[in-house]
């Protein structure tokens, strides 16, 4: 049985960290806020945006929520975009996807500022983080890395196979883990034979959506195994992975529930904090 990677406790134990340097930039009179824009009825949306939430207020952070209706105008909404980005005690503006179809999502995002754009998802921002000289980026990918470094994982020279190619996951896991000298491919849809790849991976990323994506079959003795999924199957929360078949083979594996989710909350609060103190010239 491979050794669980503790996705929930790893976030409670940095989320007493951030707590300390909510403190800090507080005593210097400064307040991190950021604001989530959510266009439209997605149910799925308004309950990610009321999680963010209980987990800004716990460590310190003001999240505005901007609940707007289905029918909102793009023009509108850059509008309050650019009102956000004016305002200097905004440290953070992300708008909730999806979002409806009148609403050009790539047009939205680029009117971000990339100094406020918590996501990571500004094309100035996705640009660093494959130039690697990024100062933000998007908190799931960020929060997988951290949990890899915490049980020191190291990815240099291995084979990483990332299933899944959105913005939002899959590609910046495949950059992050590039730069740290893996070998990435980034399967998705149209690949012929998954099983090709993720037999010979040490390991495996799956950000697919699909829950049984991946079974004992497709992956080696020992594999490090990250589920990113989110499948609702019989009122049961899962993951992409056959966790029970999967986990006798594997030498790591995140599970679901408490895994990668935990960790996509409280790295976008890591996000709002780096921002904060970016935009007050505090370095890291
Ligand atoms: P998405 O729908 O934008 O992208 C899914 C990707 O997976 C696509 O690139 C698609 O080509 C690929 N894919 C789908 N089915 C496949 C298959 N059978 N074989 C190969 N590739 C396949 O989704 P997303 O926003 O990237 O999210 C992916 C999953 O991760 C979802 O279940 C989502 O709920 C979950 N998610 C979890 C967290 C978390 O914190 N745990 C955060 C974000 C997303």
């Amino acid at each position: 049985m491979g050794k669980i990677l503790d996705g929930k406790a790893f976030a409670n134990l940095r989320a007493e960290k951030l707590k300390e340097k909510v403190k800090d930039l507080k005593a210097q009179g400064i307040t991190p806020l950021f604001c989530v824009i959510n266009v439209g009825d997605n149910k799925a949306s308004k309950i990610y945006v009321r999680t963010k939430k209980r987990r800004a207020e716990s460590v310190g952070i003001i999240q505005k929520i901007y609940q707007l209706p289905e029918d909102e105008k793009e023009e509108d909404l850059l509008a309050l975009i650019d009102k956000l980005n004016a305002d200097p005690k905004v440290y953070g503006v992300m708008v909730q996807l999806p979002a409806p179809k009148q609403i050009n999502v790539d047009r939205v995002l680029e009117r971000i500022d990339p100094e406020k754009d918590v996501d990571g998802l500004t094309p100035s921002n996705i640009g660093r983080l494959w130039q690697g000289n990024h100062f933000v980026e998007p908190a799931t990918a960020d929060g997988i890395l951290a949990l890899l470094d915490h049980y020191n994982i190291d990815l240099k020279g291995k084979d990483v196979v990332v299933i899944g190619r959105s913005n939002i996951v899959g590609k910046p896991v495949a950059a992050l883990m590039l730069e740290r000298d893996a070998t990435v491919s980034i399967l998705h849809l149209e690949t012929k034979n998954l099983s090709q790849y993720t037999k010979n991976a040490d390991v495996v990323v799956s950000a697919a959506g699909q829950a049984g994506l991946v079974t004992a079959d497709m992956v080696k003795d020992g594999v490090i195994v990250i589920d990113v999924g989110i499948n609702h199957v019989n009122g049961h929360l899962v993951g992409d992975v056959d966790f029970d078949s999967v986990a006798p083979k594997a030498s790591y594996i995140t599970p679901v529930p408490g895994g990668v989710g935990p960790l996509t909350v409280e790295f976008l609060m890591e996000q709002v904090i780096k921002l904060t103190r970016r935009a007050n010239g505090i370095r890291e």
